[in-house]
């Protein structure tokens, strides 16, 4: 029998109700055996995420302000948890510890990685599964990197002596033992990590939607569902914006060649999204998978005659792009243009500087730049296969009276790219998807 490791959210496990149906849905799938829980996540609107509590303990610590009220509340949230269903042996005794040690100066990773340690704790207790300290098996490097290999050696033979495990999420340790934490929503790559070390069938990420829909809710009601996406899609989807996993969770368990599913620990009849390298059916029910986009775009459009045959052009310009600093986002181009597309934000601060520095590097005929630009990525594997997929979208934008800026289409055709004025933004949206969907 494989195994499967289940990492649950901070809205899985924001109480002792959540708790119980944490317990039954590993209880449904006895390959469940490996779990990773977030720390208590908000209970109702204008509640607070005990990690959030956690960092505002210690900055008020440092700050030499008044911490005790913040820390009496994430005490509460576990005792609370512990009363409801029975537990807590030893809780008073690590909460009195971890108080002495913030007293004493602990630094904010280790104040928030207690928000993870002890709902790991009550976990385990309450499964009646092992608790592994990532402290002693998921490691950094001096410069505070990932060690992956490193970290996989010491895991997997851990694991591979323990027949389950509570394994808490968002930190590992330093190589002189101090705590370490991921980015904020680093226990996805917990569980990614995990999956990746016990040779998992499947990473089971549970939280509080049932999958990746295909366009942003807020600008398509009633959005649909994907049932099935690519790690491929999903990072062309992802780097556009769409979210519901950290980013640095794909690469463990898509290497590992693990699928990851998407499951709603509030509907766990909803098979979610599942993420494979290669789908079953290479088309989906539609030809295209998902939308998705981000606004907060300049493109610096430049423009000389003959620049095809100009050798080095392209180089001088990215030279200049370098020199300031920027990483640019697409770089588009024509027989004579050629545009670079990068985040308004990156671009402000050194803006007359690059100008400056493209102009006298490559001697453009003209040289503009267009702000509040928005991009679109449409995104499916099923397109490589359904000729007129580019016709249908621009005559969908086109029919919506949006002016389309920029194209760009990957040579693997896996998504097309379309730049529009921030206003055509959402309307883009709409309209790609009524093509495409419904
Ligand atoms: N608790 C951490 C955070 O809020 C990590 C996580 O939930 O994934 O960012």
């Amino acid at each position: 029998m494989g195994n499967i490791v289940a990492k649950f959210g901070g809205s899985s496990l924001c109480d002792a109700g959540q708790f119980r149906k944490v317990r039954d849905i590993l209880r449904m799938d006895p390959r469940r055996v490996y779990v990773v829980p977030s720390a208590p996540g908000r209970r109702f609107d204008g509640d607070d995420k005990v990690t959030d509590l956690l960092y505002t303990v210690c900055r008020r610590r440092a700050a030499g302000e008044d911490w005790q009220t913040d820390f009496a509340r994430v005490e509460e949230r576990y005792r609370q948890i512990a009363g409801e269903l029975s537990l807590g042996q030893g809780l008073e005794r690590h909460l009195c510890r971890i108080r002495e040690d913030i007293e004493a100066g602990a630094d904010e990773d280790y104040c928030a990685s207690r928000g993870e340690y002890l709902n790991g704790l009550l976990l385990s207790e309450y499964l009646g599964f092992a608790f592994l300290d990532p402290q002693e098996c998921i490691f950094f490097t001096q410069s505070g990197a990932f060690d992956s290999e490193h970290t996989n050696e010491v895991l997997s033979a851990r694991l591979q002596a323990l027949p389950n495990a509570v394994v808490p999420g968002f930190y590992g340790s330093m190589p002189d033992g101090s705590i370490r934490t991921f980015s904020r929503g680093g226990s996805d790559i917990t569980g990614a990590i995990v999956a990746r070390a016990a040779g998992a069938d499947l990473y089971e990420n549970w939280t509080d939607v049932s999958g990746f829909l295909m366009a942003d809710p807020r600008i398509v009601k009633d959005a649909q569902p994907i049932p099935c996406v690519t790690y491929r899609e999903l990072r062309e989807l992802s780097y556009m914006g769409a979210t519901v996993l950290h980013e640095d969770s794909v690469f463990p368990v898509h290497r590992a060649g693990i699928p990851t599913c998407i499951r709603n620990t509030n509907h766990p009849e909803h098979n979610g999204t599942i993420i494979t390298h290669q789908a079953d059916s290479e088309k989906g029910q539609y030809v295209i998978t998902g939308i998705a986009g981000r606004v907060g775009f300049s493109f610096i459009s430049i423009e000389k005659a003959m620049m095809n045959a100009e050798k080095g052009f392209g180089r001088r310009v990215l030279q200049a792009v370098e020199e300031c600093g920027l990483s640019f986002e697409h770089l588009p181009t024509g027989i004579d243009t050629m545009c670079v597309v990068l985040e308004t934000a990156q671009l402000t601060p050194v803006r007359e500087r690059v100008v400056s520095r493209i102009m006298e590097l490559t001697a453009p005929d003209t040289l503009t730049i267009y702000d509040d630009m928005g991009l679109i990525a449409t995104v499916g594997r099923g397109m490589v296969h359904s000729p007129g997929t580019a016709a249908r979208l621009f005559s969908a934008l086109s029919q919506a009276h949006v002016n389309v800026r920029m194209i760009d289409q990957g040579s693997s055709e896996l998504s097309i790219l379309v730049g529009v004025n921030c206003c055509d933004f959402e309307d883009s949206i709409r309209a790609i998807y009524r093509e495409f969907v419904r």
